[in-house]
């Protein structure tokens, strides 16, 4: 039996103990990136957050025993006009952003589908993209209209929403709020304001594919459905876990739920639905208006992708995070510290109970990095790091990699600063103010503070 796993969810809005519907096969959605731009240090956090559950799932039911699917939403009205715009194909557009997010993803410790993926055994990870299952759509939206759940109007295929009774269940929304929400701008050809398109006609010069139900003119799908698509493709038409962020739960996961439910029959999609919060920069809303807006990119230009990784996890995963150049700062000297202590121990076989436990806790990684912090077995730190996919470096390619983009050596400037520390805790400020003279001629400014020794690059 598998240690208890607590996870809070969002249809019921309580936390309760985890049990797949097969319990030898855990079956995992989550809702990936839209393919049309650089992928931004907001999206990085569902990535990471879930990357974390599926590791610790893996775990729990053993590596053969989950299957995750992450998707990749590849048409879409930005891909289109962005395409468009640069004058290529969507294919090609997405195909060059995702390759792009791959490398990002990758450089913030994050498991890929090789990673995992074993060759003649059921795929344990796939990244379906939406493109390539038009075909199932088609099948849930000819089910749906078949069923009296959609109809067919002015070349669009649109959800009837009035005909599920408790559609909203997930966002828990008052039918009348979300009416008046989707007042504005009613299509003349939907019967209910709130109704949700499946298909839609294409407009020239528009990627398109063949239309469902019996519709002439070519085609193209509707957001939510891509969900139902490659989710019952991957996973069935009930699976257990359903993730994304939590700007996503109204509409987009309500849609989905709808989506499903009615052409399937069933009284869910997924029994758990988890989400995350948001992510703002030094306390703003991140928006290119405000000039604040952070690439994953950008991030790895200044900081190794562990560090990133660490400043994601110290908040939990649903609450708000702030992320800021001091959460990095610190997340920076952590893991110096870490592997100072580690070297090339390699991780002990079994798991620190007090790593593992508040992780079990609907996934507090605040709490579980407090108490790696506590350990000072090098081999049991390495095996709790691993777990929250850090610490996965040994020495020699730290050492290689150590001279970061912007020509900094974290390794050497953290020495100085505990070489410094040091002085002054032997009151020998001479030799305070020759370590901190070293720094600023390496470009790195420190700052003594109520809660340490911060430093920073000088601009
Ligand atoms: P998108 O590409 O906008 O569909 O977003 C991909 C994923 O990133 C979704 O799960 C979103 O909920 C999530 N996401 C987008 N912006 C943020 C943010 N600022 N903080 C946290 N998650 C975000
Ligand atoms: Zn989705």
């Amino acid at each position: 039996m598998a240690p208890m796993l607590r996870l809070y969810n969002t249809l019921t809005r309580e936390k309760a103990a985890f049990a797949p519907i097969d319990p030898t096969h855990v079956r995992m959605y989550a809702c990936g990136p839209t393919v049309y731009d650089a992928a931004h240090i907001g999206n990085a956090r569902p990535i990471i957050v879930f990357d974390l559950l599926f590791r610790l799932l893996r775990h729990l039911y053993g590596e053969a025993h989950v299957t995750y699917a992450r998707n990749v939403t590849d048409v879409d009205d930005k891909i289109n006009a962005r395409a468009a715009e640069r004058g290529i194909t969507i294919r090609e557009l997405t195909d060059g952003t995702l390759e792009a997010f791959h490398a990002d993803i990758r450089a913030l410790g994050v498991l890929m589908p090789g990673d995992v993926n074993v060759a003649g055994e059921r795929p344990r990870f796939v990244e379906p993209r939406a493109t390539d299952h038009i075909g199932e759509m088609h099948t849930i939206i000819d089910g749906l209209v078949a069923a009296g759940h959609a109809y067919v109007a002015a070349g669009h295929v649109l959800f009837d929403v009035p005909s599920m009774p408790d559609y909203g269940a997930l966002s828990k929304r008052p039918l009348d709020e979300m009416e008046a929400g989707a007042r504005v701008e009613v299509a003349p050809y939907k019967r209910s304001p709130l109704d949700f398109v499946l298909w839609k006609p294409s407009k020239p010069g528009e990627p398109a594919w063949p239309s469902p139900c019996g519709i002439a003119e070519p085609g193209r799908p509707g957001w939510h459905i891509e969900c139902s698509a490659m989710s019952w493709k991957h996973l069935g038409e009930r699976f257990d876990i359903h993730a994304g962020g939590i700007d996503l739960i109204f509409p987009h996961h309500e849609n989905e739920v709808a989506q499903s439910r009615c052409c399937f029959g069933t009284d869910v999609m997924a029994n758990v639905w988890l989400h995350n919060g948001f992510l703002q920069v030094e306390g703003e809303k991140m928006s290119k208006s405000l000039g604040n807006f952070i690439t994953i990119r950008d991030v790895l230009k200044d900081w190794p992708g562990e560090v990133a990784r660490l400043a994601m996890l110290k908040t939990h995963y649903r609450q708000p995070i702030d992320w800021t150049l001091r959460g990095l700062e610190e997340a920076a000297r952590m893991i110096e510290r870490w592997y100072g202590l580690v070297g090339d121990t390699p991780p002990a076989p079994t798991l620190p109970e007090t790593v593992l436990e508040p992780l079990l806790d609907d996934l507090n990684t605040a709490a579980a990095l407090a108490e790696l912090h506590r350990l000072d077995d090098p081999a049991a730190l390495k095996a709790g790091a691993n777990l929250l996919g850090l610490l996965g470096q040994t020495r020699s390619a730290r050492e290689q990699g150590s001279i970061q983009a912007a020509g900094i050596d974290v390794a050497r400037v953290e020495a100085l600063i505990e070489a410094r520390r040091a002085a002054r805790a032997a009151k020998d400020w001479a030799a305070s103010d020759r370590v901190r003279d070293e720094l600023l001629a390496m470009g790195i400014a420190v700052k003594d503070g109520k809660a340490g020794t911060t430093w920073s690059v000088v601009s």
